[in-house]
């Protein structure tokens, strides 16, 4: 039996004559043939210069500080509210971890959680986003009534973990949610396809009442064949192509047809980045299921989002949004 192979070659080109140089190749191999991959239609090749370099110090330092995080769970949340573009309610609120000696160097999980995948710790933040999130959930329940849901961002390389659903169920069992409140964001990457393996994991999520949400639908790696493959809940459109409201001509057609396939995929639809009254308008006009963005809320600490929910901030909005204008 013939088994199809293809072979990359990519190179890179180290100073290994002076001392500042000494121990670069172990260290930085990895890096700059990464690099020179990403070099598309020319010679795969890449000088080690000092801007990779200082990228490697850059990891290792985020590394080593993730480390030291992870082992003593010094780890934030913030809040941000998912809004029912009918109603404008509160129907989830989203989950996003901060590292607060990462932070103040102006470094958010954009960059550490990739940095945490690459370096094995993602599981670990992971676990702590989940049952912090889950005790926060329980907690506002009783603090000001809270009987929203909850939207959890997950690496999809747990989708490859046999001990998740174990982990989500110990989790919603401690801090007594039912999984029906608990929705599961993930992100195709680049390194994690649809697998007969992860397919399983999903539809295991589900059979239990979790629901699974596709985040960054129609960035990169996300396909319709995965959409398709990827039985889910929820879809939320890229914050891009909600920036490119009512400056190009294309965006309704586009965004009318991610609607389309997310509502004939049985999925709700989100549309996040909203950040003007006339895109929260516009996308509640094409039906998006629900809204959010910086127009509605930042991302708010524990107590600035029971201000937020007590004092129902939302049915100003709504009379701000219905004096707004479409113009087509
Ligand atoms: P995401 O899941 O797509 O989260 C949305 C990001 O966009 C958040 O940035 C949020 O603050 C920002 N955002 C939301 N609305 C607006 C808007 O109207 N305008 C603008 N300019 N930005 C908006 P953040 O918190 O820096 O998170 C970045 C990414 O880091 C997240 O993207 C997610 O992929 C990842 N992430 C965050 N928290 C977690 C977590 O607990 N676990 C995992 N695995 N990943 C996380
Ligand atoms: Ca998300
Ligand atoms: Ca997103």
């Amino acid at each position: 039996m013939a088994f199809p192979l293809s072979l990359e070659f990519a190179q890179s080109i180290f100073p290994l004559y002076d001392e500042t140089h000494r121990g670069l190749w172990q260290r930085g191999t990895e890096a700059a043939l990464n690099k020179a991959k990403q070099i598309k239609n020319q010679r795969p090749l890449v000088y080690f210069d000092t801007r990779l370099l200082e990228e490697i110090n850059r990891r290792e330092e985020i590394e080593k500080i993730l480390l030291t995080c992870c082992s003593n769970g010094d780890f934030e949340l913030m809040y941000m509210p998912l809004v029912d573009a009918k109603t404008y309610k509160i129907a989830s609120i989203e989950v996003l971890v901060r590292c607060p000696p990462l932070q103040a160097m102006g470094i958010g999980p954009e960059e550490f959680i990739p940095a945490a995948e690459r370096a094995n710790m993602i599981g670990d933040i992971d676990t702590w986003v989940m049952d912090n999130a889950l005790k926060t959930l329980h907690s506002l329940e009783k603090k000001v009534g809270y009987d929203g849901d909850v939207s959890i961002n997950i690496s999809a390389l747990e989708l490859y973990n046999n001990e998740f659903i174990e982990l989500i169920c110990g989790a919603c069992n401690k801090h007594e949610v039912s999984h029906d409140r608990v929705i599961l964001e993930v992100t195709e990457t680049s390194y994690v396809k649809s697998t007969k393996d992860t397919i399983a994991i999903i539809s295991g999520l589900r059979d239990l009442g979790f629901r699974v949400s596709l985040d960054d639908f129609g960035t990169g790696f996300t396909s319709i064949n995965q959409l398709l493959s990827y039985p889910v809940d929820e879809l939320k459109v890229d914050k891009s192509f909600v920036e490119r409201i009512g400056t190009e001509g294309s965006e309704e057609r586009m965004l009318n047809s991610i609607i389309s396939l997310g509502h004939n995929c049985d999925a709700k639809v989100v549309g996040e980045g909203v950040e003007t009254g006339y895109q929260c308008r516009y996308l509640t006009e094409l039906g998006c299921d629900y809204l959010q963005g910086y127009w509605f809320s930042k991302p708010l600490t524990y107590f600035e989002f029971c201000d937020f929910y007590s004092k129902d901030h939302l049915v100003d909005i709504k009379t701000k949004i219905s004096e707004l204008k479409i113009i087509r």
